[in-house]
């Protein structure tokens, strides 16, 4: 690995919170990348929603498949810029544990019913995965990671969530940026999904090839692969013109980023902590990031075949959420548990479900 000065560094990790000895074999990073693939939550991701509910195709991205690609498009570009691989891969394979079943209408139903509770964040669920929720160690609760794996994990915090977070919220409250590994994650998310959801959704049938043709960048890229391939079925050339976009993408991330990082003065994490933001797609790149995503929330996540998922999301969210506040032993919590402390430990439950058990729960339980 060749690191940069300013890479974040295993051996100059802040650590754990329980302290451990080191590994013979790997680095705390790798370390860490392994606790997380070798957990619950992590094989649980195989049967949660990404944009389409998992029992409609056998193709289409779930949770776990989407992190896969976040995994393989992060390692490239930190490979790429000198930053520490396996940080990265360990962040991009963890960004998405907390995730309810039914996808984004899943989190914001839990959130909802949560409302009084502090609400539901799933960002804030990741890191209390491996921070708390994970059992399968003896000397302490969580995964135990180290700092710059949580770090990366919780993107996104309010002040008022940071303040009770210690360490780990600080840099919220003093407005300071994560290592650069775990900025790139971010992009490498954005970057997965915005071209998987298109694939996804001419798979389904909600999005037509045409419409993809009002995305001037997509119709440029697709109209050369045409002419290069004049047989090309509509299929192969929204493959082939996917796979183009993604490596225009990443080589403009890592060509803008490297661009920034020449002119800082970068030569410890520190200094990356101490900057704006450093990881960043072009000007050009980032307006036509905005047009991708237009196009998908206009024709795919608003889709009416997509909102029903949605209604029906709240439905099962809902219900389960007041069964289980009601009658908490049918989930083997403690009666006794003051309501504050009964509603985490009840959403805690449900944003651990996967999508079929979420279903299977709710008919046996919610439908008479
Ligand atoms: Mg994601």
């Amino acid at each position: 690995m060749n690191l940069k000065p300013f890479a974040a560094d295993p051996q100059k990790s802040l650590g754990r919170q329980f302290k451990e000895a080191p590994s013979k074999l790997r680095n705390d990073f790798q370390r860490d990348r392994d606790r997380i693939i070798h957990s619950g939550a992590f094989r649980r991701l195989e049967y949660k929603t990404q944009v389409f509910v998992n029992h409609e195709g056998d193709m289409y991205r779930t949770r776990l498949t989407h992190s896969l690609e976040v995994s393989q498009i992060s390692r490239g570009i930190a490979r790429t810029l000198g930053l520490h691989e396996d940080l990265a891969e360990a962040i991009a394979l963890a960004h998405d544990l907390g995730h309810t079943p039914f996808g984004h209408a899943g989190q914001s139903s839990l959130n909802q019913c949560m409302k009084e509770y502090g609400g539901f964040e799933h960002n804030l669920q990741s890191l209390r995965i491996v921070d708390v929720l994970e059992n399968d160690y003896v000397d302490f609760n969580g995964l135990n990671l180290t700092f710059e794996t949580r770090e990366g994990i919780l993107k996104h915090c309010s002040n008022k969530n940071a303040l009770k977070l210690g360490l780990i919220g600080e840099r919220f409250i003093q407005k300071k940026q994560p290592s650069l590994e775990a900025q790139l994650v971010n992009f490498a998310d954005e970057i997965a999904y915005n071209h998987h959801d298109i694939d996804d959704g001419f798979r389904s049938g909600l999005l037509i090839f045409d419409q993809l043709q009002d995305v001037p960048f997509f119709k440029e890229i697709a109209l050369k692969v045409k002419s290069e391939s004049p047989s090309i079925n509509n299929r192969q050339c929204m493959r082939v013109t996917i796979r183009r976009m993604m490596n225009i993408f990443v080589m403009d991330l890592c060509h803008e980023s490297q661009a920034r990082i020449d002119k800082k003065n970068l030569n410890t994490i520190n200094d990356v902590r101490n900057e704006v933001p450093i990881i960043a797609l072009s000007e050009d790149l980032t307006k036509k990031q905005q047009s991708l995503k237009q196009l998908l929330r206009e024709a795919l996540y608003l889709h009416p075949r997509v909102q029903v998922m949605t209604d029906n999301a709240h439905e099962v969210i809902n219900s389960l959420f007041k069964k289980f506040m009601q009658k908490p032993d049918l989930i083997n919590i403690d009666e006794k548990h003051n309501q504050h402390d009964l509603a985490k430990l009840v959403s805690d439950y449900i944003a651990g479900m996967t999508d079929r058990f979420a279903l299977q729960t709710f008919e046996k339980l919610c439908q008479h």
